[in-house]
């Protein structure tokens, strides 16, 4: 693997971050802080996100002839992480960006990647991932709604849960059982369901970060038309199993230099706060646990490194993406936990409160890493695929 950069991908690079250097909303941390209502929140992103496929920057890997730039994987990685140091705002519209998309450019029809990938970068329409049930989430082939076919269309009833953005989306890729008297991988069915069909009804639940970024959906007699069916009947698990393979590839590459970016604010906060009479960078368990979370996320890079370079070889994402998930996950409870050691009892202050660091952030971040080791495949199931499909162990179910 070699990570020196190509003068094709060094003057990608340069400009990525001289698009970013102008177009960045200015002060958009502080604006978005005064948006109280999630919707408009919501909505200060998507103009974000538009700006950024006007510019030609979104889809960098995707084919051109559907909205995206047509360029290499490595391109993708370097907008990716530029971005991210750029401390830009991020794109609202990200599990159509990271799980639909490639998902409908791996199994979809030509017309429906006509039809969905141009919108899914622009932001015109968001998607959410209907995958996940009250009775089926790390096995998630038990799923239970089902979907009958009835002439040209499905009819669909059943519920799904913990869906991300549901209250924000128009579309949903909803994975459905079509056969219930085959064993259960092999009776389910990807569809591609408009939010705003008649019998579908969202209900967002409340997280203990105080957002609602969670949702039970309800399908009641929605009918689905047969076209927007991905890939075939019946064969679902596979379509469904490539999104998560992505999901695991590819989320870690945009939170390893928010780590980082985190990582450099904690140390920066930590030479101005006082432990026992002195800066808690002299406190020499502190700097210990510092210097460790320093060298893992630098390890984290290195794997993200190693899960494209496969993904550039094979053209899919392999099981090595459990590793990262795992790592990154796991790796971020370490870190705010670090974090609240170190900020003492002011890192446990929320938003608005007087004294609060960064507003809140520190304990914003706590609570929500508490759900990383959970999302995308908890850490148990990523163990289990390691177990199984790398080290060749026997299945624990
Ligand atoms: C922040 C967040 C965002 C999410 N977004 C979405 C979304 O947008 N769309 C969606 O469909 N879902 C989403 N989910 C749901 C997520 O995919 C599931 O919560 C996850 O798959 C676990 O399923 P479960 O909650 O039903 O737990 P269960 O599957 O009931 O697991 C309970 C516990 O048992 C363990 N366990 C289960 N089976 C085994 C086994 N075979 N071996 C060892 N241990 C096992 C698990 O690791 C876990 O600790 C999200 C979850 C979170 C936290």
């Amino acid at each position: 693997m070699d990570l020196n950069l190509t003068p094709q991908e060094l003057a990608f690079r340069d400009a990525v971050r001289a698009w970013l250097s102008v177009n960045i909303p200015k002060d958009w941390v502080k604006t978005l802080a005064a948006i109280h209502d999630q919707r408009e929140h919501f909505e200060f992103l998507r103009a974000w996100q538009r700006k950024v496929y006007e510019g030609g920057w979104a889809g960098i890997s995707w084919p051109s002839e559907f909205g995206g730039r047509g360029a290499t994987l490595m391109e993708q990685v370097l907008f990716t992480e530029e971005m991210a140091r750029a401390g830009a705002p991020h794109l609202p519209g990200i599990l159509g960006l990271a799980l639909v998309g490639p998902t409908l450019i791996a199994y979809g029809t030509d017309a429906q990647k006509r039809r969905y990938l141009p919108k899914i970068l622009s932001g015109e329409e968001i998607w959410c991932q209907g995958f996940s049930e009250p009775n089926a989430g790390s096995d998630l082939a038990a799923l239970r709604t089902e979907a009958r076919l009835d002439g040209d269309h499905f009819v669909v009833n059943g519920q799904k849960v913990w869906t991300s953005y549901g209250w924000a989306s128009d579309w949903c890729q909803l994975v459905v059982r079509t056969d219930p008297d085959v064993p259960k991988h092999k009776g389910l069915t990807v569809l591609l369901v408009d939010m705003r069909s008649p019998g579908v009804k969202v209900r967002p639940l409340r997280q203990m970060t105080g957002e609602t970024e969670f949702n039970e959906l309800f399908f009641e007699n929605v009918a689905v038309p047969a076209e927007n069916v991905v890939g075939s009947v019946n064969n679902g698990w596979n379509v469904a199993l490539g999104t998560l393979m992505h999901e695991r590839a590819t989320l870690g590459a945009g939170v390893q230099i928010t780590y980082k970016r985190n990582f450099d604010r904690l140390l920066e906060l930590a030479r101005g706060i006082e432990r026992n009479g002195r800066p808690a960078t002299e406190d020499p368990i502190i700097r210990q646990k510092l210097a460790q979370c320093y060298a893992e996320i630098e390890i984290m890079r290195l794997n993200q490194m190693r899960a494209y370079s496969r993904i550039n070889q094979t053209g899919v994402p392999g099981p090595e993406g459990s590793i990262q998930k795992i790592f990154w996950s796991e790796l971020n409870q370490r870190f705010q936990q670090i974090a609240q050691e170190v900020l003492g009892p002011y890192g446990q202050l929320t938003k608005g409160a007087p004294g609060a660091f960064d507003d809140g952030q520190w304990s914003y971040n706590y609570l929500r890493a508490r759900g990383n080791t959970i999302e995308a495949g908890t850490s148990e199931i990523q163990r289990l695929i390691l177990g199984h499909f790398v080290l060749g162990l026997p299945k624990s179910y």
